[in-house]
């Protein structure tokens, strides 16, 4: 470029940026690192181990890969309290014997189990057309023949919320509001009250039955399932996950101004007195084995995949994990416990786990975290209050650099919905990239072929250091925590 020319395009630029208005103020806090207070890291002994943990995982031994081909083939889907489930979580505890976990054990707790019945949606007027749906996990069914209704379709939840008490008497409500990609989860947990209270919040302003704009990123034609939570006190509709087309089909047909009709069936049935079960194995501790480093993942999944991103993908990660560490020449000073859980996605072993495991047992917990976001790079983690920036925090941080992961400091806005009714556990969370995950979360297409073993590698480099350097320590979150 002359001289001349570009005086002309800087001076142009100049003009231009003078006349941008002054920036707003971001609506984020400020980013910041982890301050460097000056705190000693752990031991040299225990950053070599550390060390040799990360890369041993980096290489790939393929533990993980090969427990959750297993688990994906031979067992497949798996719904909590189902027979399947029990296979699994006899198939889990023989491998993780076989692998060299001990105490190894399966914990049971009675539960009622769900089982998907037929599920079929139709617009029936103005154009009508087969629409593709499946029941939310917990739905009540229609009657045998379905239900025939008009339906009321709201582009946002908020919509549907604004609509008076009464106004849907006798009504199908739709709600079509999508939910944003982002990589945290964080537009599944704003979405989230749209599948798990919309079939309460339809049904208190009298609508027969609820559908919903599936909670998922991509555009296939597969929808979606998940739990929904009914309100006490407010009648029991059906309710069901349509596709995204499927959606945005229903979208298109509404803006013609014509009423729509839509025939629904679903005849899911329930299963009371059904069991389920938690896997537990140990890497027992050398020194203090009562003081447990809990990791683990959930071994249930919904039905229509074969559950490798959730959550099989967790539990051969933390298995993988905890058996690098068994492999050193001595176990860790604490012990380090996988815990496989038999019921996270109806929302009943959080319940279970924590009433089976009493609060003298809670406070021998140094540090707990479920792996239950697939399988994709992890780039930060969450530590407790106070632990950031600790000895602990900082070792962990120089440990995982070289593998793209970060301290975050943050304390974890999740460490697994399993953990959530422990009392006063110190939580992790190992943040996963999560961008494609609500591509496949929930839906047919959840299969072992979207595990991507280099992704998966680095989550067990990221769990082994984070429990072996929690476990062969001496750390004390608590006393972190404290002021
Ligand atoms: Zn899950
Ligand atoms: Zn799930």
């Amino acid at each position: 470029m002359k001289a001349a020319a570009a005086a002309i395009l800087w001076a142009a630029l100049a003009v231009s940026a003078s006349a941008q208005p002054p920036a707003a103020p971001s609506p984020f806090p400020p980013r910041r690192a982890v301050a460097d207070q000056g705190t000693p890291l752990l031991s040299p002994a225990l950053i070599a181990n550390a060390d040799r943990l990360r890369d041993e995982a980096m290489k790939g031994d393929d533990v993980a890969y090969d427990v959750l081909e297993g688990l994906t083939t031979e067992i497949g889907p798996r719904p909590a309290a189902s027979e399947a489930e029990h296979r699994a979580a006899e198939w889990m505890a023989a491998k993780m014997k076989a692998l060299g976990f001990q105490n190894v054990h399966l914990e049971p707790f009675a539960m009622t189990a769900r089982v998907r019945g037929v599920e079929t949606a139709e617009v029936t007027a103005p154009f009508p057309q087969r629409l593709v749906i499946t029941a939310l996990g917990g739905s009540v069914a229609t009657p045998p023949d379905g239900i025939e209704a008009e339906a009321v379709v709201f582009k946002t939840y908020d919509e549907l919320l604004a609509a008076p008490v009464g106004s849907l008497t006798g009504k199908i409500a739709v709600v079509t509001q999508p939910m944003p990609r982002t990589g945290d989860g964080s537009g599944y947990g704003m979405s989230y009250q749209i599948r798990g209270l919309g079939p309460s919040e339809a049904a208190r302003r009298g609508a027969v039955a609820y559908l919903l704009r599936s909670l998922a990123t991509d555009s296939h034609r597969l929808p979606h399932t998940g739990a929904l939570a009914y309100l006490p006190g407010v009648p029991q509709i059906p309710a069901a996950a349509l596709s995204v087309p499927d959606a945005e089909q229903i979208d298109r047909i509404a803006a013609r101004g014509k009423p729509i009709r839509i025939h629904l069936t679903l005849t899911p049935t329930l299963r009371p007195g059904a069991t389920s079960y938690t896997v537990v194995g140990d890497v027992v501790g050398r020194e203090k084995p009562d003081e447990v480093v809990l990791i683990g993942g959930h071994l249930d999944s919904w039905d229509l995949g074969t559950g490798a991103i959730d959550d099989g993908a967790g539990d051969a990660i933390t298995i993988a994990a905890a058996k690098l560490i068994m492999d050193l020449p001595q176990h860790p000073r604490r012990t380090i416990r996988v815990a496989l859980f038999g019921a996270e996605e109806v929302g009943v072993s959080n319940l279970s786990f924590a009433a089976a495991h009493p609060a003298a047992e809670q406070a021998k917990m140094v540090i707990a975290s479920e792996c239950d976001f697939g399988a994709d790079h992890i780039y930060a983690i969450g530590l407790p209050k106070g632990a950031a920036g600790s000895s602990f925090g900082r070792t962990l941080g120089r440990v995982v650099a070289p593998i793209g992961t970060y301290i975050s400091p943050e304390t974890p806005r999740d460490a697994g919905a399993d953990l959530e009714n422990l009392v006063g556990v110190p939580l992790a969370g190992l943040a996963q990239d999560g961008t494609r995950y609500f591509d496949l979360h929930h839906t047919a297409d959840d299969t072992l072929d979207k595990i991507d073993k280099a992704q998966m590698n680095q989550n067990v480099a990221a769990w082994a250091a984070f429990a072996y350097l929690a476990a062969d320590s001496d750390v004390d979150f608590r006393a972190l925590a404290k002021p």
